[in-house]
């Protein structure tokens, strides 16, 4: 539990990194370098997927999120410390106001190459076209049936169509390549992944099949109803054929490619729980009440936003993220039976 105490770490920081130089670069205590933030706008949603939330969630009031400006400093700290991708998740993040303004502001930075989002697809109708003008240029959406009717026991309120048109205005816009997230889910979908595979053939899609992962209240479900990535292959295999794995991948990609004999797209297997990847991890999160998360599934965190509030320079910010950065543990605790337990996943972003 030693990484909790960053939590408190703040104001010691600040004080003894006021005489440091700031660094250039993100580099972890293991020599990892950390270039991909994801960045949760919100913790609110407007569906309630079984496996994420409890149907009676309630969300943060608005003072305690992060607002436009203070995001956008932290956000021009991390494109100086040499984040390069920058993903935009939540909760759901279409439901951020101004939320075309930051991904323009996110786009404009010095450094940053890539912008992309993970959404519930929803919005996307209104918002494809717009997000893409301002910069974004990547998206992935969740969509873990093709059945309407499964679709809305897994999210409890949610309209398959709406998601459908999302996806074809993602398409028009051209937020290419477009990625889907599906999380397997014992009794929801595990039956189905053989013709979410299907969709690969026709379409030049990357699916991604995302082990279910525990934490806090709804821990129990998701270890309860976990598919390993294994089953789900041989599942796809089974049906369709030997999966090819593809060569020439980003080896930081969680998500090994393979294809289909004669798909136009791609599979992918995200294996956290049962064949976790965290020697190549790349990653941090930014929670939307603005605490950096350095390890998915571990509870410790530091807290950017009160310093920030309390009147951080910009250069004693980076030389705090950078101080905390080096602290990142080496992996998650999940074979050891150590669950995160202060938030949910709508809390952190995935
Ligand atoms: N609302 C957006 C969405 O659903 O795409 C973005 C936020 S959501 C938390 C990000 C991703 O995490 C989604 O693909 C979602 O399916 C996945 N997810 C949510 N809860 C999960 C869990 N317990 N285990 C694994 N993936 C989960
Ligand atoms: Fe909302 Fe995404 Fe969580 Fe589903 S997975 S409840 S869409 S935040």
């Amino acid at each position: 539990m030693a990484d909790i105490s960053l939590m408190d770490s703040a104001e010691d920081n600040l004080r003894q990194s006021r005489s440091e130089p700031a660094p250039e670069a993100l580099i972890d205590q293991f020599g990892r370098r950390l270039n991909y933030l994801r960045i949760s706008l919100t913790d609110a949603c407007n569906l309630r997927c079984v496996y994420c939330m409890p149907e009676s969630m309630t969300f943060r009031p608005r003072q305690e999120l992060m607002t436009d400006n203070e995001l956008s400093t932290i956000v021009r700290a991390m494109a100086e410390l040499g984040v390069d991708k920058i993903r935009l998740t939540g909760g759901e993040p279409t439901v951020r106001p101004n939320l075309v303004e930051i991904v323009r502001f996110i786009a404009q930075q010095q450094g940053v190459r890539i912008v992309a989002m993970t959404t519930n697809g929803i919005l996307l109708p209104q918002l494809a076209e717009p997000l893409a003008r301002a910069g974004l240029n990547r998206m992935n959406v969740s969509i873990d049936t093709l059945d309407p009717a499964k679709f809305k026991r897994i999210t409890r309120w949610g309209r398959l169509d709406t998601v459908w048109a999302g996806l074809e205005a993602a398409e028009a816009a051209d937020l290419r390549p477009i990625k889907i997230n599906v999380v397997v889910t014992r009794g929801f979908n595990d039956e189905e992944v053989v013709d979410l595979a299907r969709l690969t053939l026709e379409r030049d899609w990357e699916v991604r099949f995302i082990e279910l992962m525990p934490f806090g209240s709804e821990a129990s479900f998701a270890q309860d109803a976990v598919v390993s990535s294994a089953e789900t292959r041989q599942r796809i295999e089974t049906a369709l054929g030997p999966l090819h794995e593809l060569v020439g991948y980003d080896g930081r990609d969680p998500a090994r490619p393979y294809r289909l004999a004669g798909a136009q797209g791609t599979l992918g297997f995200i294996s956290t729980v049962t064949e976790p990847f965290c020697a190549g991890c790349n990653r941090l999160r930014l929670t939307a009440d603005g605490k950096l998360r350095l390890c998915l599934l571990r509870d410790g965190e530091f807290d950017v936003l009160t310093p920030l509030r309390q009147g951080a320079d910009p250069e004693s910010l980076k030389r705090m993220i950078a101080a905390a950065v080096y602290h990142k543990p080496w992996g998650h605790g999940l074979p050891d039976g150590e669950v995160p337990q202060l938030r949910l996943m709508n809390q952190i972003g995935g």
